[in-house]
């Protein structure tokens, strides 16, 4: 196949209740408790769906009062909208880009919220020894899917250069400093799993304890579904529809990167949105990574760092973080699964 492919949603949330696909809408369960005016209310589960951070958000919430599950519903929405403005690089007046317009040049005061999303972004890279990189942008624009163009080794190995995340001076009065002026930072391998998290404080704070908010593939979760418990299909990468199973969890974030949801194909080869640092060149070691981890911001960068690494390494370091399994897809399809990622995990039987 040649062509630009973008699946939107790399894991699904399977619904048990017939009518869950439709926009908005209300499915009833059983009675679950006593209204305000006195008659039973029942619990209901109410789904949106808005284009958020460049991919289809849906919000599932689990109430018996449909005007806190639309309100709360709303607000999450619009959390997530006001995080991406944030922390979008293609947005000129965002704060990261100035960083990246101040690079070699000085320090940028940045909000509390970039602030800690980077700190976090350079925590990970030190902990894949950089394989999740954020300056991976100062080599980004030449692997930009819709270019469908592969760069030269030239080009490659200039910008190559000035990934190294050691670059990134972070200072306690909240600024940012690029120390080098080709170095750039983009945080689209972590920033939606923290709009997702961000979507689900909302929710909690208004009172929703059982919810869903699933940023195409990038998910956070809580409580159950009525009677049932939330079901997250992780997807086959190669066969468009098909599951390789199914993840039980009642809390926590499950996230997954794969070359199957971005990408083009050239002369045979598959070129996608993860980069490996060491080379500038896409990355080659998996072929899609799945991470249960307590916060969607953790389990993203995870799985984008992880699928740099490839699964023997992935997994030693899988093995060492308290809270996080992992699901990783090696190039030759075999699938490697960390210890505890079977108490989850329920296998497709096709
Ligand atoms: P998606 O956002 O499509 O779900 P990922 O979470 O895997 O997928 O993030 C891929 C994005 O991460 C890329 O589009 C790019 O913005 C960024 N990225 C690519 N390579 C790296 C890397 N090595 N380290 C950090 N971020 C990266
Ligand atoms: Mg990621």
């Amino acid at each position: 196949m040649d062509g630009l492919c973008r699946f939107s949603v790399a894991l699904v949330v399977v619904c048990f209740l017939t009518g869950c696909g439709v926009r908005g809408e209300l499915a009833s369960g059983p009675a679950a408790a006593v209204s305000s005016a006195g008659g039973p209310a029942v619990a209901q589960v109410l789904r949106r769906e808005q284009a958020l951070m460049g991919t289809r958000f849906e919000i599932q919430v689990v109430s018996v009062d449909e005007r806190v599950a639309a309100g709360a519903v709303e607000a999450a929405l619009l959390e997530i909208g006001r995080v991406e403005a944030l922390i979008s690089e293609w947005q000129s007046t965002s704060e990261i880009s100035e960083v990246n317009r101040q690079a070699g040049l000085k320090a940028v005061a940045v909000g509390p919220e970039l602030y800690a999303v980077v700190e976090q972004a350079v925590a990970l890279s030190a902990l894949t020894r950089g394989a999740f990189d954020i300056t991976f942008a100062s080599c980004g624009h030449l692997w930009s899917v819709g270019k469908r163009r592969i760069p030269s080794m030239e080009e490659v190995g200039e910008c190559r250069a000035h990934i190294d995340y050691r670059r990134i001076e972070l200072n306690e009065a909240r600024t940012i400093f690029l120390r080098a002026k080709q170095t750039r930072i983009g945080v689209g391998g972590i920033g939606k799993g923290y709009g997702v998290d961000r979507a689900a404080s909302v929710l909690e704070a208004h009172g929703i304890t059982d919810y869903v908010v699933d940023g195409g593939g990038d998910i956070r979760l809580k409580g159950q579904r009525i009677d049932r418990p939330w079901s997250v299909g992780v997807a086959h990468p190669r066969q468009q529809g098909a599951l390789l199973g199914r993840l039980h969890l009642s809390a926590g974030a499950v996230v997954t990167s794969g070359d199957y949801e971005r990408y083009f194909e050239l002369d045979g080869e598959r070129y996608h949105h993860i980069i490996d640092p060491t080379t500038g060149q896409v990355a080659r070691a998996s072929v899609a990574v799945t991470v249960i981890a307590p916060d969607a911001m953790l389990a993203d960068g995870l799985a984008t760092g992880l699928f740099v690494l490839g699964p023997a390494e992935a997994l030693k370091l899988v093995e060492r973080l308290a809270g996080v399994e992992a699901l990783v897809i090696g190039p030759d399809m075999r699938v490697h699964t960390s210890s505890g990622f079977g108490q989850f995990f329920e296998p497709n039987r096709d």
